[in-house]
């Protein structure tokens, strides 16, 4: 399938596109702000250039409210409060409102306390986790990620393994920059996050050698063995051994530490399309520690000593996580959102199964 004609993209601006996605979770039962919020939040990860985690969820989001598999106006609860650790239950509501609730009450314990440890829990799809480091961030706070997922089945293979054993487990870890722009390092600890796999399989484009195997392990670069019927192919974790085993501490800091519960048989072979989130997350105040005005200076000079690292060939200059983000931020406020014809027509569809009028349906 991969390469047999890839298929062309529409522009669409922010504005536009957060408008379209507000009014499609309104229409489904989402109250103004939850829609608000969660438009929000997707059309931010196509600006930042992360389209796997941008509009393109949406058909997904939709059939699981529906399910019931994501429950619509949902609030995270503190269920478990050691003061400066706390374990907080999603109840299955929408990531984009749960999560940012709980990075609210990590904030204002590590304000009381100087530090919080916060188990997310049982939360739908939490998004870019980046956007929890920058909420953290934008309140002067250091912050640390670990995301497992299922409800589906797994996606990634361990190192070495021929066969997926646990889902694409993100790490972040953001730090408080001048004017925001922070240090945001974002990843999944798979090669490529599965909603990478997602727009080439809809864009119809072959992937880079070295990111996927088949059913039998062999390295393949067609990203229809992670679609359709199976046999069911895999996706390597990044960074051989290091990577391999820090996609597992993920999976048990967010998942067994947090009583969200780590990928196994049980817990990967819920309805299809279920996404389930757990993410253990440490807040830190660095004011609390070496002294606000030391942290603040000392972290800046060397950020400017690292980018002044003389470029390799072929490389325009150094950069520092969270930077090519706001370069693609700048280009698409401009030039619009791409949203590939395949997404588009999935996203209109999604229009009308939740009834909007066809007026309302942007062609
Ligand atoms: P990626 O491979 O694009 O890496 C992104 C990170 O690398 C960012 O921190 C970015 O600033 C940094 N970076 C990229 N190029 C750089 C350069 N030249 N110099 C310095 N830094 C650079 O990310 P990914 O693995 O494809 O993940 C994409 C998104 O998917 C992330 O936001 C992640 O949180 C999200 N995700 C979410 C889930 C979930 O279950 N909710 C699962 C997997 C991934």
């Amino acid at each position: 399938m991969a390469g047999a004609g890839k298929v062309g993209e529409v522009r669409v601006k922010a504005d536009r596109l957060t408008s379209f996605i507000r009014t499609i979770c309104e229409t489904d039962g989402s109250d103004p702000r939850e829609a608000k919020i969660v438009a929000e939040n997707l059309v931010l990860a196509n600006l930042y250039g992360h389209d796997s985690h941008g509009v393109g969820m949406i058909p997904r989001y939709i059939e699981n409210t529906r399910a019931g598999n994501c429950k619509r106006n949902w609030h995270a609860r503190i269920v478990v409060d050691n003061g400066a650790v706390i374990t907080v239950d999603g109840g299955k509501g929408y990531g984009q409102v749960v999560a940012g609730e709980a990075m609210d009450f990590g904030i204002e314990r590590a304000r009381q306390f100087g530090v919080c440890v916060v188990g997310l829990r049982n939360c739908h799809h939490i998004g870019r986790i980046g956007a929890w480091g920058e909420r953290c961030a934008d309140a002067g706070m250091v912050s640390m990620h670990y995301v497992n997922v299922h409800g589906h089945k797994p996606l990634v293979a361990p190192f070495g393994g021929a066969e997926a054993r646990f889902s694409t487990n993100p790490y972040c870890c953001t730090i408080p920059g001048v004017n925001g722009e922070h240090i945001v390092l974002d990843f999944a600890t798979s090669q490529v996050a599965m909603g990478k796999v997602r727009v080439a399989y809809n864009k119809r484009e072959a992937m880079e050698p070295g990111l996927l195997i088949d059913h039998e392990g062999n390295h393949t670069t067609d990203p229809g063995v992670m679609w359709g019927n199976g046999p069911f192919g895999a996706i390597l974790p990044f960074g051989l051994h290091k990577g391999g085993g820090l996609a597992v501490i993920c999976d048990i800091l967010s998942g067994a530490l947090t009583g969200g519960m780590t990928a196994t048989p049980e817990t990967t072979k819920g309805p299809p399309g279920d996404i389930v989130n757990n993410m253990l997350s440490v807040v830190i105040d660095p004011s609390k520690l070496g002294g606000e005005g030391i942290w603040r200076k000392d972290s800046q000079d060397f950020i400017a000593w690292v980018k002044s690292a003389k470029p390799q060939p072929g490389v325009d200059q150094v950069l520092t996580p969270g930077e090519p983000e706001r370069a693609r931020r700048a280009d698409r406020l401009a030039k619009g959102v791409p949203v590939d014809e395949t997404t588009w027509g999935q996203l209109r569809d999604t229009a009308r199964l939740v009834g909007l009028n066809a007026t309302d349906i942007p062609t």
